[in-house]
């Protein structure tokens, strides 16, 4: 397995006037494993913990508890696998600095981990040859502002692909991209997995996107998974009831699938007791409000978090 993430939870403390008030339960005790050239989905709401995840994964936050194993290795200082573990923002605008020319944002890594000049000018062309943006000399001496988003997401790809890295997390690659150019950067992506045996964290609120793009799902809710498995029994046998919510917001499913849950996500500093989603669960039992439901595998390599489940 390239990656295993034990029980990983992320606390922010949150300071009233004099003292600390409480935590933010950003990521509230989650595992789950990634093999080697295999794609697994996060999906959830925004403020589920699934960004909080992939940036503790990069290494661009500490956990408050929990493990990252990497090929084995439990990680404890990132900077030896800093350039085999890569990040892919949302935000095409933000993820590049407008100061440096697009050439400078690829070759910069390179020289870092000791390229030359010469060689990184090459493989820097390569690479802008490689994500579609020719030609590659003049996108070379650009700028970010000169770029349109597409652009500048396939270039904040070309920089994360350029170390030829074995784990890529793509936080919402597309989300703010133009939907006529969804599937030509996902393409990409899923291009370089192929190419390079790429292991990849793809995180989605869209159940369709990562249907088409992965192996397996975990569904996230307010800190938890709340069910995981082969991308086939979660969208064909979703079990977990805000797993069915989910889908049966997609338009593709809700004729199959209609699920509705009510109300809004709870506080994360004061998450409920017992199941995190029994206030919105229209099939809440008092077991829900009075216990936590354990994760079980309820089918091979299927696990739900639901005490009706079990
Ligand atoms: Fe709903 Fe209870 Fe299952 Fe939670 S454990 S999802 S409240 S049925």
């Amino acid at each position: 397995m390239l990656l295993k993430v034990e029980n990983l939870r992320k606390y922010y403390p949150v300071h009233g006037l004099l003292r600390k008030k409480g935590f933010v339960r950003a990521v509230d005790g989650i595992s789950f494993g990634l093999d080697k050239g295999e794609v697994l989905s996060l999906v959830g709401e925004s403020g589920c913990g699934k960004t909080t995840t992939g940036r503790i994964i990069v290494g661009l936050e500490r956990p408050t508890e929990g493990r990252i194993v990497f090929e084995g290795k439990e990680v404890v200082d990132w900077k030896p696998i800093r350039r085999f573990v890569q990040m892919i923002f949302q935000d095409p605008y933000a993820s590049l600095n407008p100061k440096m020319s697009i050439g400078e944002h690829l070759t910069e890594p390179l020289i870092v981990h000791g390229f030359d000049r010469d060689e990184a000018f090459d493989e820097a062309i390569r690479m802008l040859e490689r994500v579609g943006l020719t030609p590659a000399e003049e996108f070379y001496l650009r700028f970010p502002w000169q770029l349109s988003g597409g652009q500048r997401q396939r270039v904040a790809i070309a920089r994360a692909m350029i170390l030829k890295p074995k784990l890529v997390v793509a936080d919402e690659p597309v989300s703010m991209i133009d939907v006529s150019l969804r599937a030509s950067i996902l393409n990409l992506l899923m291009s370089f997995k192929s190419e390079y045996g790429l292991s990849m964290l793809f995180i989605s609120h869209d159940l369709s996107v990562s249907r088409l793009i992965s192996d397996g799902i975990a569904v996230m809710y307010l800190g938890k998974i709340v069910e995981m498995g082969d991308v086939d029994s979660v969208i064909e046998n979703p079990l977990h009831p805000y797993t069915k919510a989910l889908l049966s917001a997609v338009p593709s499913f809700e004729k199959r699938i209609r699920f509705e849950i009510k109300g809004d996500v709870a506080d994360p500093k004061n998450p409920p007791k017992g199941c995190r989603l029994h206030p919105r669960c229209p099939l809440a039992k008092d077991v829900c409000r009075r216990e936590e439901p354990e994760m079980v595998e309820v089918e091979k390599n299927h696990f739900v978090a639901c005490h009706l489940v079990h």
